[in-house]
């Protein structure tokens, strides 16, 4: 029976439904997705780069499989679009930097690693904010990511390109990294699902690093199941990133369909001014259909959001000062040619390589760890954080989520914001404290504003408890 939705549109649920059944190919999938990527792309600009050929050389292989009863998972023959600041060999590892210029990845970061086992295809490398700064990719060095709602508005940043593509039909799937709110906030403006796993329940190795001690690789997807779905593919202990935990990842799918009534956390800070009206309407419509359902809901009070931007943006910086060291025109991608001795080859190549946002925060990194500066800044962010941190988990001994906003307004305008960085920064304002804490959030839609804009509601819980959170959000999507 043909269904009514085109293959772009489907959500991973029914496109493995209709592999099973025999009504749809992984090769006419992915077949779709290029058409589809081919027709609207050259003005969203989701991309970076694509290799056809060899995603369907992929797709053609699971069909193979699928023929001779050899499945490797059951996401066989489902493409995902892979954010372009994890490696995957053979392709190129831009980061969204002229720094890399035509670097190609020798080798598979333990993420693709593991969908390449499980039989995904992998599909185009998408855009984003150069190095993963930036709130709306428009720092990419190759030029901004569009929202799909509204061409003249910014898909958020820094994954922006992937949650475009996933939002605009590009790929039911894609792969980003949150270090401040870059997985939750481009979904929360494109109108998908995304999350941000437990610090430790993913593996780091083969993504190039901004931020250490905040960053995690996430799902998009257009559902909460999709999004359970490729976490299963993704997270778990890997030996080459000695931060990631070992853990069951087996059963988010039917962990996400376990619904019960929670106790969830309204916390009064994060509703205070800043807040757009439409969006604090729509997530107070959320808040109401939890209580309906049966949940108890408790205004609670956790540390000012405002304050955490602070903290975030010392520490981000002084980790970024430190991992962008390695980009020095000797090891990687572009050099300048006409230096006149090492140095100059560091100032040359740092100089032209790196975007003003780049240099702007390896600038604020150096300060914050200067002689004389560093107990002032660092040291002293990171003792707020600590105390964040214990905040948050007495907080979560007694609620089972937190539900907030996810950014204080929708989508801004391209170009908006790009003079004004402290302006750029407050769109994270309620996605960083995951990150400073290590806890899993994820972001549904839950809205609209009157000029049809995506709203997105955030959800955070304990260290590890994804499922729970999975179910929380599942409760309110289905
Ligand atoms: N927008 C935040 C920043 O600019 C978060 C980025 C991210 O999560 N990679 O740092």
């Amino acid at each position: 029976m043909p269904t009514e939705k085109p293959i772009y549109r489907q959500c991973v649920g029914e496109l493995v439904a209709a592999l099973g059944a025999g009504n749809l190919t992984a090769v006419t999938i992915l077949e779709a997705l290029i058409g589809r990527t081919k027709e609207l792309d050259p003005e969203l600009h989701a991309f970076l780069s694509v290799d056809v050929e060899d995603s369907l050389r992929q797709a053609s292989a699971s069909d193979r499989r699928r023929m001779e009863g050899r499945l490797l998972g059951p996401l066989d023959g489902i493409p995902v679009a892979i954010k372009d600041i994890i490696a995957e060999k053979g392709r190129p590892l831009t980061c969204g930097s002229r720094i890399l210029g035509n670097y190609v990845s020798p080798y598979d970061a333990t993420v693709i690693r593991r969908l390449r086992t499980s039989g995904l295809v992998l599909w185009g490398r998408t855009n984003l904010d150069e190095f993963a700064m930036g709130s709306s990719t428009e720092s990419s060095a190759f030029g901004a990511t569009k929202n799909p709602w509204d061409r003249t508005r910014v898909p958020g940043g820094s994954s922006g390109g992937s949650a475009c593509c996933v939002a605009a039909g590009f790929a039911p799937l894609a792969l980003g990294t949150d270090t401040g709110g870059s997985i939750r906030q481009p979904a929360a403006f494109c109108g998908i699902t995304g999350l941000k796993p437990t610090y430790g329940c993913v593996s780091r190795y083969g993504v190039s690093a901004f931020a250490s001690s905040l960053e995690q690789v996430g799902p998009f997807g257009r559902s909460v199941e999709d999004v359970a779905l490729l976490l299963s593919s993704i997270a778990g202990h890997d030996p080459m990133d000695s931060t990631s935990v070992a853990m069951d990842t087996s059963d988010y799918l039917a962990a996400s369909r376990k619904f019960r009534t929670w106790t969830i956390g309204v916390p009064e800070e994060f509703f205070k001014s800043g807040l757009d009206g439409e969006v604090e309407a729509a997530v107070r419509r959320a808040i109401a259909f939890y209580e309906k359902s049966g949940c108890r809901i408790r205004t609670i009070s956790l540390p000012d959001p405002s304050l955490a931007i602070a903290v975030y943006y010392i520490i981000c910086t002084a980790e970024a000062f430190s991992n962008l060291s390695r980009f020095d025109g000797i090891r990687y991608g572009l050099r300048f040619p006409k230096a006149r001795d090492a140095v100059d080859v560091y100032f040359q190549s740092r100089g032209a390589g790196f975007g003003e946002e780049v240099k702007r925060r390896i600038l604020l990194g150096a300060f914050v760890l200067s002689d004389g500066y560093q107990n002032a800044y660092y040291t002293r962010a990171q003792r707020i954080r600590t105390r964040f941190r214990r905040d948050y988990l007495n907080i979560l001994t007694e609620v089972d989520g937190i539900l907030t906003p996810t950014t204080p307004a929708a989508a801004f305008p391209l170009g908006g914001r790009v003079q004004d960085p402290l302006a750029m920064y407050l769109a994270d304002i309620y996605t960083v404290t995951a990150n400073l804490v290590g806890l899993p959030a994820i972001s549904i839609p839950c809205g609209f504003t009157a000029s049809r804009l995506p709203i997105g509601l955030q959800i955070i819980a304990k260290p590890f408890a994804e499922r729970e959170i999975l179910a929380m959000a599942n409760s309110f999507q289905l």
